[in-house]
């Protein structure tokens, strides 16, 4: 297993009974405790745009203090054996899993999501940990003769600084905290502004589990990202959020030369072939477009429908979108919640603002009602021009265009004609033909029959403006590694 260690250390936890208690204050953690801040600031359940509880407001010193105790903690914590490393997680994970409740509703109440979707994340978050923690990262052995043995090493790169977008607070937050310290880093985790309780509830739980330094949190505003990716105390920044954001990113990293690892925006094209059951791609397909009201990296944000059903695929796609319950999440029955917040609220009107000016056609959806929250119809446009922005652009919202296509080759020529590669599917009852497509989808992934299904062991990442590097899987743990190559002599020189 690795990565392993000259020396080693063995973890110091507080207690072996950890304190399960879960209130409703929200702290950041500095070198393993509560550390407050002057100013607070707080955010809004975007269903009933009720303020949330304070949180603290971090300056520049509480990121300093921060990568000072970072650093302490790296010496010991990356010496640590990988079993006990794991081990540590394992515990982590449990603890969550006992209040996986508490975190399904807290994430309800910030984030806005239905019950039964913060089910699903609240589950991922601990599969993912569980999942990481028992993947093995061999060291390789490259040549073994008579003269030497040359083994490649992954050993930790040092202090991660972890940035989470509002969508999944969750689940990236987890993603990103298990891979780092399995291999070794120690982290500093940046929720979103927007959506910071969940992160900070991670992070103070994780202080009964790791030794202090080794996982911290700091809750700031705009600003606080910015000075992250700019410190020089920083080693890694595993990001998670727009295409913009990323190429400020790895643009203020480059002036240290940190790690980056870029989890981007996308715009997923599904491909519809004529030979399927119309009715039930037509509900798979909807629920992929809709799901987290379209503030998902890999909504489905283009359907592509062969044009010899394209009518009667529309007005089954239509059937299941009107079917759908919207709402305050935190309601029994709610199939779909509130956009998370005004910006992203803002950013969407102006696509139904385009409704009129550009003359899309509309066929179901088409206006946003007056309402307590953040809540927006679910949209379908029908067969808008290639070149229109609800085709080029990601809205992260719930409308999404419809389009028909003739031939295998144009339709393929048009998914891969954006600037985008994060995911795509092909749907098709010949398995084979649909996987021949998929294989020609310039995405980091691929789906036959389905989208959005995806697994702690498999790596994720997304191709072109969609992201540098991959997270999650062996590849995801190599990504918080260096690669050491060990030449070992087998002569003495004496
Ligand atoms: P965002 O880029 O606005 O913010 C993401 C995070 O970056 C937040 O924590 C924010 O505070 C921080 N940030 C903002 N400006 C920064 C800067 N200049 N330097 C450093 N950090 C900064 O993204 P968002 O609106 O929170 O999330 C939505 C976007 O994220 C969508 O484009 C979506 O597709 C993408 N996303 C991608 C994935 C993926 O895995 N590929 C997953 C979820 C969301």
């Amino acid at each position: 297993m690795a990565p392993s260690a000259t020396t080693t250390a063995t973890i110091q936890t507080k207690s072996s009974t950890p304190d399960l208690s879960f209130d409703r204050s929200y702290v950041q953690i500095i070198g393993g405790k509560p550390s407050p801040t002057k100013e607070v600031r707080h955010g809004l359940n975007p269903a009933n745009l009720q303020p949330k509880e304070d949180v603290p407001l971090a300056t520049q010193e509480d990121l300093d203090r921060a990568v000072t105790c970072a650093k302490d903690a790296f010496k010991t914590w990356s010496r640590v054996p990988y079993e006990e490393r794991r081990n540590a997680v394992l515990a982590y994970a449990d603890a969550v899993d006992h209040l996986r409740l508490q975190f399904r509703d807290l994430l309800v109440a910030e984030q806005g999501k239905p019950i039964p979707q913060a089910d699903y994340e609240t589950d991922a978050a601990i599969e993912w940990m569980r999942g990481m923690a028992n993947i093995a990262l061999p060291e390789d052995v490259i040549e073994d003769n008579a003269r030497h043995t040359v083994t490649t090493r992954y050993v930790p790169i040092g202090i991660v600084g972890a940035i989470i977008p509002w969508n999944f607070p969750l689940l990236l937050a987890t993603g990103k905290i298990a891979p780092a310290l399995l291999t070794g880093n120690v982290i500093i985790v940046k929720p979103s502004p927007f959506t910071p309780y969940c992160g900070l509830k991670l992070v103070e739980l994780a202080q009964q589990f790791f030794p202090p330094g080794v996982v911290q949190s700091l809750s700031g505003d705009d600003r606080l990202g910015p000075w992250i990716t700019s410190h020089p105390g920083i080693d890694k920044i595993s990001f998670t959020g727009s295409t913009t954001t990323g190429k400020l990113v790895l643009q203020s990293a480059s002036k240290t030369l940190k790690r980056v690892t870029l989890e981007l925006g996308g715009n997923d094209p599904a491909i519809v072939l004529p030979d399927i059951n119309i009715d039930k791609v037509a509900q798979q397909v909807a629920f992929y477009a809709f799901l987290n009201s379209g503030q998902i990296c890999l909504n489905l944000k283009r359907i592509y429908v062969h044009e010899s059903i394209y009518e009667e695929f529309r007005d089954a796609v239509v059937g299941h979108v009107r079917s759908y319950v919207i709402g305050d999440g935190s309601k029994p029955g709610v199939s779909h919640g509130p956009l998370q917040n005004s910006m992203q609220y803002e950013r969407v009107k102006t696509f139904f603002d385009d409704i009129e000016k550009q003359g899309w056609k509309v066929a179901t959806g088409g206006k946003i009602e007056p309402s307590q929250g953040y809540f927006v119809t679910p949209t379908i446009i029908d067969r808008p021009d290639e070149d229109s922005r609800i085709v080029v652009e990601e809205p992260f919202g719930p409308i999404v265009p419809l389009l028909s296509w003739k031939t295998e080759d144009e339709v393929i020529t048009r998914a891969n004609n954006t600037s985008m590669g994060l995911g795509a599917s092909v749907w098709s009852n010949d398995i084979k033909k649909a996987t021949r497509i998929g294989k020609l989808i310039q995405a980091g992934n691929v789906w036959i029959n389905t989208h959005f299904d995806l697994s702690p062991l498999a790596p994720f990442g997304g191709h072109k403006e969609s992201g540098i590097g991959a997270e999650w899987g062996s590849n995801g743990l190599k990504g918080f590694c260096n690669v050491q190559t060990l030449f070992c002599n087998k002569q003495t020189v004496s």
